[in-house]
C-alpha cells in the first residue's frame, strides 16, 4: 500500500493564516533578512521568506549585500538592524561568503531578534525554536504520529536540523538514535526506525530497503539535481512507509511558516520586555 503523503504545504498555509491573524492583532511586526552575495538556493530561500512574511502582513525588509562585503561591514549592518526598533526579528541567510566568520555573525545578532534560534545565548531553549526542527515536529503532530516510546532515528547531526530535531523527539518521549557520516551500517539502524527523519543533504540516499514497513518518514533534504529538487529519501520509499513527506511540499513550507511564527514570538517578547 502506498504511504500517506504528509502535506506540509497545506499545513503551512494554515499556520501562515494563523500568523497573519496574530500580526493583525499586534499592529506592526518587522522582519529583516540579510543576504550576502548568495547562490541560487539562498536567493530562492530569501524570496520565499520575504513573500511569506509580506503575505502575513509582516513588514519585511530585504537587505542585500554584495559578495565582496567584509565581515566588519556585515557586522555593522547587523548592529544597525539590532538597534532598529522597527525590526522585531532578524536573520542572516547562511552560508555567508568565505572569509566571514559565521559564528561571529550569529553571536552579533540581538538574541531577542534571532528568529532562526541560532544565538548561543540560551542555546538550549533557542535550539528548540529552530524553524526546520519545529516544522518537522508540527508535521508529525498533524498526522498524529505516536512518538511516546517510539523508536526514532535521525540521520544528520547539524546544529540547524539534526540536533534540534533529535532533542525535540527525545522531549516527546521517543527513543532517539542519531546517525551521521561515521555511522556503520546505516541501513541496520534506519530499518529499526518507527519514525525516521533524514537531514543529510544526499540525494535519494535512503532507499526502500532501508525503511521498515509502516514507518513514518520525514525527508528534510533539499538537493538540486539535473532532474530538479529532490529529497534525501528515494520516492520508492512510499511503497514501504506508512507516511512520507514529499520534496518539495513537505518540510520546506513548514520551515517558512515556523519562521514567521518565531517572528511573532520575537515581537511578543520584545513588547513584553518593554523593548518595542
Ligand atoms: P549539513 O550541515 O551538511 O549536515 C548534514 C549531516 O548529515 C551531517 O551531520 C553529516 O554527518 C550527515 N551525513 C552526511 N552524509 C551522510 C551519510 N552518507 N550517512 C549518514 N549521515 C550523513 O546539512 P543540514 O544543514 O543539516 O541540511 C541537511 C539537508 O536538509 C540539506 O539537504 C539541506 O538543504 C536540507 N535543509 C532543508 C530545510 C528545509 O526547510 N526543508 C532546512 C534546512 C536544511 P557528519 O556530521 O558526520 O558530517
Amino acid at each position: 500500500m502506498a504511504a500517506t503523503m504528509m502535506d506540509g504545504k497545506a499545513l503551512a498555509e494554515r499556520v501562515r493564516a494563523e500568523v497573519a491573524e496574530e500580526v493583525r492583532a499586534f499592529g506592526e511586526i518587522g522582519l529583516a533578512t540579510v543576504l550576502v552575495g548568495g547562490g541560487a538556493a539562498s536567493q530562492v530561500y530569501i524570496r520565499l521568506k520575504q513573500e511569506a512574511a509580506a503575505k502575513a502582513g509582516i513588514a519585511a525588509k530585504d537587505v542585500r549585500l554584495p559578495e565582496t562585503t567584509s565581515e566588519a561591514e556585515l557586522l555593522e549592518v547587523v548592529a544597525g538592524l539590532n538597534a532598529d526598533d522597527a525590526v522585531d526579528a532578524l536573520l542572516v541567510q547562511l552560508p555567508v561568503p568565505k572569509g566571514i566568520d559565521e559564528a561571529k555573525v550569529i553571536r552579533a545578532l540581538d538574541p531577542d531578534k534571532d528568529v532562526d534560534g541560532l544565538h548561543p545565548l540560551n542555546a538550549g531553549e533557542l535550539m528548540l525554536a529552530r524553524p526546520t526542527a519545529r516544522g518537522v515536529m508540527e508535521i508529525l503532530a498533524e498526522y498524529r504520529i505516536e512518538l511516546d516510546g517510539a523508536r526514532a532515528v535521525v540521520v544528520g547531526r547539524s546544529e540547524i536540523v539534526g540536533k534540534p530535531v533529535a532533542q525535540l523527539l527525545e522531549q516527546a518521549n521517543a527513543t532517539v538514535t542519531i546517525c551521521h557520516s561515521h555511522t556503520r551500517d546505516l541501513a541496520r539502524v534506519t530499518l529499526d526506525a518507527e519514525v525516521l527523519v533524514v537531514a543529510a543533504g544526499r540525494a535519494a540516499m535512503i532507499s526502500p530497503d532501508m525503511v521498515a514497513a509502516g514507518a513514518a518518514v520525514i525527508d528534510v533534504g533539499i538537493n538540486r539535481t539535473d532532474a530538479g529538487l529532490v529529497g534525501d529519501v528515494d520516492p520508492g520509499v512510499a511503497n514501504v512507509a506508512a507516511y512520507l513527506t514529499p520534496v518539495p511540499g513537505g518540510v520546506g513550507p513548514m520551515t517558512i511558516a515556523c519562521l514567521l511564527q518565531n517572528a511573532v514570538g520575537c515581537a511578543r517578547l520584545r513588547r513584553e520586555n518593554g523593548l518595542a
